[in-house]
């Protein structure tokens, strides 16, 4: 017992000492200060430190975070740059000293932004708008497209209008999206832009623009991808920033009783250049006992051009690969531990496709997904087998001293395990506090500075906690 304290206080110490260094430490390294302290102290009665322990000085997540990000920086799916993430995260994996690390590829097509200008032309003096294209929005060619607006005031009323309301118009829908403390606004708000453009292409719109999914009042769009089905022609589509969307309205209210239409005009050039290659960099904890199932975490590497992507997702890729360190730190688990950094979940979750493809089959005991910013955990859900009740109080009990409320919904997963968790793959979501998620998600301002350490590192102490147990946890408890 001695002799195992020691060496955990010395990984605790090497931890700190890592952490204030932002070094990664190697088993080598660990193990050589392991050594040195047996040789120099005596024995000590201080119980074992545990990956909560050395979470709660956690330096691992903010490390990752800020050197993704600045090293490589925005990183769109299938690019070049997506390309020099995978290659800088094999090398930091491997640094950290986990096993088994490698890229598995797949194939996409790949779209990329070009120009993207927006003018209220009419019936007012000209004024420039803020406009992002929408993944696999259409180009407008160089020259651009003018046309009347159609307004409505939510998709709904797209869905419900009549062709004749929208042919050759260029489609605005409004409907500003309120934040909400679980981030549960983005299903409501969010079909104006997942499926809005594609409604509006059915019914003949020239182009269509939408005020940002956004909680904010910046002059920042909101991108993201939408989807047109198979058969419908893609149209240019772009989402205007909500001060924008403020402007177009008051002058589209004005233009009403003049009975000149308010006009928009349009640039965006976006291309699609065909398949490319993208792949999911995957890392792992060997656990002590090989023949017990894996249990997976995971984040995407992939990010949209307009910011660093910190808080979607670095800071996911942070906390999920800091709590597997701490749990790895404290002491061999019985379950490896797999960790999956996704490849292009943003534009249509190509990645975590292709892991299903490749694994699906394969038994897991859990998984778990960390998507969504780098603000603090405050619920826990499961989707657990019965099998598993106390190992669900357990996992509730450890997270309560963290602020972390037992919540009453089953757990979902998240995109990139979505195909698990829909296979029977039992699941664990960690919720974070999604209250200003929204004013940052998928805009300019997603950079490393919005990201707060305190409740970065409560995430991991979070993760730690849970993941040390499942990691734990018996062939009776999981399959
Ligand atoms: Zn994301």
């Amino acid at each position: 017992m001695a002799i195992i304290g020691a060496i955990h206080a010395c990984a605790r110490e090497a931890a700190r000492y890592e952490s204030r260094m932002k070094i990664a430490p190697t088993p080598a390294r660990l193990a050589g200060i392991a050594a040195l302290l047996l040789a120099t102290t005596s024995a000590s009665a201080s119980p074992p430190t545990t990956a909560v322990d050395l979470a709660q000085n956690d330096g691992v997540a903010w490390s990752i975070t800020e050197d993704l990000t600045t090293e490589i920086g925005p990183r769109m799916a299938g690019t070049e740059a997506e390309a020099a993430a995978r290659r800088w995260a094999v090398a930091r994996l491997q640094a950290m000293g986990f096993a088994n690390v490698r890229e598995e590829q797949f194939d996409m097509p790949v779209w990329v932004r070009g120009e993207e200008q927006a003018w209220l032309t009419s019936p007012f003096l000209s004024q420039k708008l803020a406009i992002a294209a929408l993944g696999n929005s259409a180009s407008t060619g160089a020259k651009g497209i003018e046309g009347d607006v159609a307004y409505f005031d939510s998709f709904d009323a797209l869905a419900a209008a009549a062709d004749s309301q929208v042919k050759g118009k260029i489609v605005f829908i409004d409907h500003k999206m309120q934040p909400t403390q679980d981030g549960s606004g983005y299903g409501y708000y969010g079909r104006g832009r997942f499926t809005g453009p594609n409604v509006a292409a059915k019914k003949g719109a020239a182009a269509i623009v939408i005020r940002s999914i956004g909680t904010d009042a910046h002059r920042n769009p909101h991108t993201g991808v939408t989807n047109f089905e198979a058969g419908v022609k893609p149209i240019p589509a772009g989402a205007i920033s909500n001060p924008d969307a403020d402007q177009l309205v008051r002058q589209w209210k004005r233009a009403g009783p003049s009975g000149e239409p308010l006009r928009l005009k349009l640039v965006l050039t976006p291309q699609n250049l065909g398949t490319k290659h993208s792949g999911n960099v995957i890392a792992e904890v060997p656990g002590s006992d090989p023949a017990a199932s894996p249990v997976i975490v995971a984040c995407h590497l992939d990010s949209w051009d307009l910011g660093t992507g910190a808080i979607d997702d670095a800071a996911g890729c942070g906390i999920i690969t800091a709590a597997a360190k701490h749990v790895m730190s404290a002491g061999q688990p019985r379950r490896t531990i797999r960790i999956l950094w996704a490849g292009a979940e943003e534009v249509g979750v190509f990645g975590g496709k292709a892991y299903f493809d490749k694994h699906g089959k394969e038994k897991h005991a859990a998984a778990l997904e960390s998507d969504f910013g780098a603000d603090r955990v405050w619920r826990v859900d499961f989707k657990l087998p019965d099998s598993a009740k106390t190992l669900a109080d357990r996992i509730a009990a450890a997270v309560m001293p963290f602020g972390v409320v037992r919540g009453k919904q089953p757990a979902n997963g998240g995109a990139d395990i979505g195909a698990l968790v829909q296979a029977g793959v039992p699941a664990v979501d960690l919720a974070q506090d999604g209250t200003r998620y929204f004013d940052l998600h998928h805009t300019p301002d997603d950079t490393l500075d919005k990201i707060d350490p305190a409740q970065l590192r409560q995430n991991v102490a979070v993760w730690a906690a849970t993941l040390a147990i499942l990691a734990d946890s018996s062939d009776g408890e999981l399959p």
